[in-house]
């Protein structure tokens, strides 16, 4: 079987399919025109959230049988026409678990005390100590929009460090000890910081708008390490600028890159250019799931 890896997976993950003689090109950079041009001649294709697989690549893609993406989120891939080509989609979903929770938690800390902006006026030769008086996190409220795999495990780690940990979803999960299930305008109105984890949808595209955010109590902070174009930014930035939001902390973005965000003339928006499963744990996760995959797969 011919395999296209068209994004980065570890060295480790290549070498485990060349081992098991599935025949592995490695093109990490390849752009979009290139894709097109070569796709016809695998049967598999490797992604993760950097290659997009719609329509034409499909087109273009005679022999191609299965897609694997090493992630979460399948937003990259038109899976209902992959399906109908008959191309089989599969993804590594519990891989990057661990690693998202802990940036979520990174930056619950990194709102309730003001590090990265600290770090900014220290390197400027400034000793701003006043400015950057900041909060505790244990005895707020969490509330985690989602409880999914990375939603519950951010709950887990929250409720650890004292906090209450609020959950809605729109589908009912076992109990878990760490986190009440809450209805939505409950969760919205009591929690002083808000996580986000949903997958991107019709139906949660923009879901945290204006309105969402009027119904959130007056210096929420929210922070977003699920996917882009959940959250409305223009109304975040307006929320931002009027206080009713006191801090963002983001890792994706509805463009990425993003391209001249208001969000970022903003002290108190911070973020990171979607890097929640990049740590060399999830890497390794990722790269072997995505080799166990294909080598089942063949
Ligand atoms: P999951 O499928 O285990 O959980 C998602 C949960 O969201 C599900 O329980 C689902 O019922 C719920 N949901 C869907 N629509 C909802 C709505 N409108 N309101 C409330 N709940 C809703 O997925 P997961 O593994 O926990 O991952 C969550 C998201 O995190 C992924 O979809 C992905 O986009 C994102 N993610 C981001 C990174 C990153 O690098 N920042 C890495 C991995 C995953």
């Amino acid at each position: 079987m011919k395999v296209l890896v068209c994004d980065s997976i570890s060295a480790r993950a290549v070498e485990r399919m060349r081992q098991a003689c599935l025949e592995v090109d490695v093109q990490d950079k390849i752009t979009a025109e290139e894709l097109l041009q070569v796709i016809g001649n695998y049967d598999a294709m490797v992604v993760r959230s950097r290659t997009k697989v719609r329509k034409p690549v499909l087109d273009a893609a005679a022999k191609l049988k299965v897609i694997v993406r090493g992630g979460v989120g399948v937003d990259n891939i038109d899976i209902d026409y992959a399906q109908a080509q008959g191309v089989r989609v599969l993804n590594t979903p519990g891989a990057s678990t661990d690693s998202v929770a802990e940036l979520t938690v990174g930056y619950l800390f990194a709102l309730a005390r003001p590090i990265v902006q600290a770090t900014i006026s220290l390197k400027a030769g400034k000793w701003e100590k006043k400015k950057f008086h900041g909060a505790e996190i244990q005895g707020k409220t969490l509330g985690v929009i989602g409880t999914g795999r990375i939603g519950k495990a951010v709950a887990r780690r929250a409720a650890a460090v004292g906090m209450k940990v609020l959950g809605y979803d729109v589908v009912a999960s076992e109990p878990v000890p760490y986190l009440t299930v809450t209805p939505l305008d409950e969760l919205l109105a009591q929690s002083d910081y808000i996580t986000l984890h949903i997958p991107l949808l019709e139906s949660t595209h923009h879901l945290v708008d204006a309105d969402l955010i009027a119904r959130m109590k007056d210096g929420v902070r929210i922070i977003h390490c699920g996917r882009g174009g959940v959250i409305d930014e223009d109304a975040l930035y307006d929320a931002l600028v009027a206080g009713k939001v006191a801090g963002a902390a983001l890792d994706v973005f509805e463009i990425e890159p993003p391209k001249d965000s208001k969000l970022f003339t903003l002290e108190q928006m911070i973020g990171s250019p979607h890097v929640g499963a990049s740590t060399k744990e999830a890497t390794a996760r990722i790269g072997d799931e995505v080799a166990e995959l294909l080598i089942a797969f063949e």
